[in-house]
């Protein structure tokens, strides 16, 4: 849909350059100053999300020498500590303050972060002109900027650019009106509320099927005020090579 003065994803990259970057690096960032309950209860939420994200990816074999791309990386909350495990990180974001901070959180966490660590590849890029092929493509907590008749497309853009996973977490649209009325000033305005979108499990996942991907895991994390589905879905192909 089309705003007064921009697209919606001008919207979401105005946003995210200014008072949603200082909002979302508070949240994702580590100091208690200035930050309220709710904050807190969403970063208590993301971590949580981040943490079953690696636990998933790291699954049967080390993440040494795979190639990743974390697409929406936000301040690098995923990106730095895969870097760390020794994946090859690709990681970009619409926003160019995103990019900058996770570049500079990333240089203070990885500087001489040992041997077989390599620095992320930042850049200011979005979700739609990614290209290339990774092992592995993750995009948490991202699909909420996009309605719903663009996630599927942007799940079956995912799906392109990864050889063996995908790794996505969404806000489910189960609780819809309850989340709505508490995000409040989380997401991008005018309408603050309606620039939330939310999906359901089995839209994401029809949008997968279409593209010959299935989900292999899924997980749900709650907290007060933060939910998200975490899937990883891979290749129906390859599924069916490792059942043989
Ligand atoms: N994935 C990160 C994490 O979990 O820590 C950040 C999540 S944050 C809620 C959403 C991020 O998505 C923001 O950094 C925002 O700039 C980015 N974003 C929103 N729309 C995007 C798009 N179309 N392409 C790339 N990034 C986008």
């Amino acid at each position: 849909a089309q705003e007064v003065g921009g697209s919606d994803k001008d919207v979401v990259r105005e946003y995210f350059n200014n008072t949603g970057f200082e909002r979302w690096k508070k949240i994702y960032g580590e100091s208690t100053d200035g930050v309220n309950k709710v904050q807190l209860d969403i970063r208590l939420g993301h971590s949580k999300t981040v943490e079953n994200a690696i636990l998933m990816l790291k699954d049967g074999r080390p993440l040494t020498g795979v190639t990743v791309c974390d697409a929406g990386c936000g301040t690098g909350s995923l990106a730095i500590p895969l870097a760390r495990e020794g994946a090859i990180v690709s990681a970009s974001d619409i926003s160019a303050a995103m990019v900058s901070e996770a570049r500079r959180q990333a240089e203070e966490a990885l500087d001489g972060g040992g041997e077989g660590v390599a620095m992320p590849a930042f850049q200011v890029k979005d979700l739609e002109g990614l290209e290339g092929k990774y092992d592995t493509v993750v995009c948490l907590d991202v699909l909420i900027h996009y309605p719903r008749e663009k996630a599927e497309g942007m799940i079956t853009h995912l799906a392109s650019l990864a050889e063996n996973r995908l790794v996505l977490s969404f806000a489910p649209k189960t609780f819809y009106y309850d989340l709505l009325k508490r995000l409040g000033e989380l997401f991008p305005g005018p309408s603050k509320a309606t620039r939330a979108y939310l999906h359901s499990e089995s839209d994401v996942e029809r949008a997968l099927k279409k593209v010959g991907w299935s989900v292999r895991r899924r997980g749900f994390i709650n907290t007060q005020f933060y939910f998200a589905n975490l899937i990883e879905a891979a290749p129906d192909s390859a599924m069916a090579a490792a059942a043989a």
